[in-house]
């Protein structure tokens, strides 16, 4: 019946482009479960009124997407541990009549890394990080908690520093990179170069070890050039896509409840949109 469906939906500015309605909504079909995800553009003057009345509006709650994590940090009453460590929250959801918020981008970002490249922590494991906007915070954050020592590299070194002090990291300028490389047992692009329709990330990875494992937390394309130039020698690779999906499930227990799993099937529907839609 259609009083009994459970909305949530995606907070955010663009939102058109998102692939989160296919991760959702597929959880519902095969868990039976009368829920819906939709997307939901709003500007930042909207955000806040619209997360004060997301009951009345029918949600039962969502996931929040750039610009508006930081703002949703705010607003919500509680966080969990996560969100309280990295300073940005991308899941909200109520309870009791209160505003929750979580951070999935952080499990996300590891458990895809456990899942892709298992036993990628070695003995002594340095992480090489480029890039100090958000989804470096979660991977610096989720780094540090497994006890892995990691470098940041970023072009504004003041952000690099930031990051670098909340978590117990090293920041450098990108004049270090090919210093930093050598040491490196885990290399991951957090900056939004490589992206399609953004601009190259412009590095030669000839010092990297052939044990070291190359992660890129962007999925559009699914293989950068980065992922293409480390897989060409020899290295195991990590794409974003894994990231996206491993997020999802946080959400969807807390507003649809059951137990969605990462399934081969899930992944190739993403895979099979993502090469249709991204220009060759
Ligand atoms: P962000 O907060 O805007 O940070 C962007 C980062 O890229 C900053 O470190 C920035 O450096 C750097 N950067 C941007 N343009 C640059 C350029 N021309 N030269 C050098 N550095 C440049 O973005 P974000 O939210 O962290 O997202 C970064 C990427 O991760 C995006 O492509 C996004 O799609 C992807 N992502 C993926 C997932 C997933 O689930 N797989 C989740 C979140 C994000 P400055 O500090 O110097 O500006």
């Amino acid at each position: 019946m259609a009083q009994d469906l459970r909305r949530a939906c995606l907070m955010g500015h663009p939102v058109a482009h998102s692939r989160s309605p296919m991760i959702h909504n597929y959880w519902c079909r095969q868990l039976g479960i009368a829920g819906a995800y939709e997307l939901k553009d709003l500007t930042p003057e909207d955000f806040p009124g619209f997360v004060h009345g997301l009951g009345k509006n029918g949600y039962v709650g969502g996931n929040v997407t750039v610009p508006h994590k930081e703002a949703a940090f705010k607003l919500a009453s509680a966080r969990d541990a996560a969100a309280d460590a990295v300073g940005a929250v991308n899941v909200l959801w109520t309870e009791d009549g209160r505003l929750l918020g979580g951070n999935s981008d952080t499990h996300g970002f590891i458990a895809n890394l456990d899942e892709r490249a298992p036993g990628w922590k070695v003995s002594g494991c340095r992480a090489l990080v480029l890039g100090a906007g958000g989804a470096a915070r979660s991977a610096v954050y989720m780094l540090r908690q497994r006890g892995v020592g990691v470098d940041i590299v970023n072009r504004t070194l003041a952000r690099a520093q930031e990051l670098a002090a909340r978590f117990g990291a090293q920041a450098h300028g990108t004049g270090a990179l090919a210093r930093l490389l050598p040491a490196a047992d885990l290399l991951v692009n957090c900056t939004s170069l490589g992206m399609a329709g953004k601009g190259a990330l412009d590095i030669d990875l000839a010092p990297l070890k052939r044990s070291a494992v190359v992660y890129d937390v962007i999925y559009v394309p699914l293989e950068t050039a980065l992922l293409r130039a480390a897989r060409a020698r020899g290295h195991r690779t990590v794409d974003g896509l894994g990231m996206l999906l491993h997020q999802a499930g946080y959400g969807f227990r807390k507003w649809f409840g059951g137990d969605p799993q990462v399934s081969p099937e899930l992944r190739s529907m993403l895979e099979a949109d993502i090469v249709a839609k991204t220009p060759k």
